[in-house]
């Protein structure tokens, strides 16, 4: 059977010009970049031009990037760097639909002394942007605002907010991890002073990401060792990976228009398709402002995981609400925070598409999806109480 895979939110497939540009550096170019030896210093030519493919991508100066093992990494360097930057601040904004990459991090340091505010949203998903900028003080250390959901895709205002915090003084990071390559990102004319990355959600390998780090911006590093990535970083560096992420880097930029016109009109396909197909279905998160790969539907009344079983039947993979919620029963963080309704929240499946899909494929999960919905809705008894249809 075929896989069909829908799941690109929560990993996607290594561009095979990725692995072709790796290989190399797993075999015959073995040296460590940093050996005064010129079979060493090769490699170390090799990550500056990975480096400058990164910035390239970002609108950035290469000394502006940093590489790390993950978006967790980068996400945790730039909080844990900014609140070391200014040690007697005490308070930190973040928001309530966060990936666990912030939100957990928020949560811990809400139990380690600080004062940690989360912004909520409200049913579409959008942040309350007063609140944020009511509850900016002078106590307040360090701003994270993702720039595009994991789970919902909704886009936020970034850029405004970044700029009206750092009209406060105050440092703004950002989890890009899910807008890098579906939207432009220039960090040339930005007021973000930090932003995280992730290679594996980006047609690189995991094991592997970037914190950009604007120029001039006061940074304590989280691993402390030797000199790699100019002493902010320690660690001898992941070279394979991060020449697959420079190739990555290219390929993004290269893909960006095919993701926004022919995976953007998949993606509208499929939902038009289902909406139409599917009663008691509903769009969670802002259509109006979206990326282009993603769409979370609620299909009231049912499990998300008995959904997700019956479409593995048929090797269809996506997830219900968030990776990191599966196997509990307690719906998405991010569901709850805009206030989905519990009958839908639970019954509510994101497909995440990338420039692999075809049209054949959304045609099949288009042509499958009514009966699986119907098969569990006629066994839920939820749903014998409240049709509609
Ligand atoms: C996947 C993801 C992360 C974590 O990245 P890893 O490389 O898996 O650590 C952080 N933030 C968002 C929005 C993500 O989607």
């Amino acid at each position: 059977m075929k896989t069909i895979y829908m799941d690109n939110n929560a990993t996607t497939r290594v561009a095979p010009e990725v692995v072709e540009e790796m290989l190399p550096f797993f075999s015959d170019l073995y040296g460590n970049p940093s050996s005064m030896h010129a079979f060493g210093g090769n490699v170390g030519a090799t990550l500056k031009t990975a480096r400058e493919r990164v910035a390239t991508l970002l609108g950035a100066l290469p000394e502006e990037i940093l590489f790390t093992s993950c978006g967790t990494e980068s996400d945790s360097t730039a909080i844990h760097a900014a609140i070391r930057a200014n040690p007697d601040k005490r308070h930190i904004i973040t928001t309530r639909v966060e990936h666990p990459a912030v939100k957990s991090l928020g949560e811990h340091l809400a139990q380690n002394g600080y004062r940690v505010t989360f912004v909520p949203v409200d049913r579409r998903g959008r942040l309350d942007l007063d609140f944020l900028y009511r509850n900016l003080s002078d106590d307040t250390a360090v701003v994270s605002v993702m720039w595009a959901n994991n789970e919902t895709g909704t886009i936020f205002p970034v850029e405004e907010i970044a700029r009206k915090v750092k009209d406060r003084g105050i440092v703004f990071h950002s989890d890009a991890v899910q807008a890098v390559g579906k939207i432009p990102i220039n960090m040339a004319d930005s007021a973000i002073d930090m932003l995280s990355l992730s290679g594996h959600k980006l047609h690189a390998p995991k094991g592997i990401g970037v914190l950009y780090l604007r120029k001039g911006t006061r940074f304590a590093p989280f691993l402390v060792g030797g000199h790699q990535e100019a002493g902010r970083r320690a660690g001898t560096e992941n070279t394979a990976s991060i020449i697959g992420m420079g190739r990555a880097a290219q390929l993004a930029m290269a893909w960006l228009r095919d993701e926004n016109t022919r995976v953007r009109a998949l993606r509208d396909k499929l939902e038009t398709e289902l909406l139409k197909r599917v009663p008691n279905a509903m769009i969670n998160g802002d259509p109006d402002n979206r990326l282009p790969n993603t769409t979370s539907i609620a299909f009231e009344f049912i499990e998300g995981e008995g959904i997700l079983l019956l479409m593995d039947q048929y090797g269809i993979c996506a997830s219900s609400g968030s990776a990191c919620t599966s196997g509990s029963l307690e719906p998405s963080h991010v569901l709850r925070a805009m206030g989905v309704p519990f009958t839908a929240a639970h019954g509510s499946i994101r497909y995440s598409l990338s420039i692999y899909n075809t049209e054949e494929e959304i045609d099949f999960v288009i042509d499958k999806m009514p009966s699986i919905i119907e098969r569990l809705r006629r066994m839920s008894p939820f749903w014998q109480g409240n049709q509609s249809a």
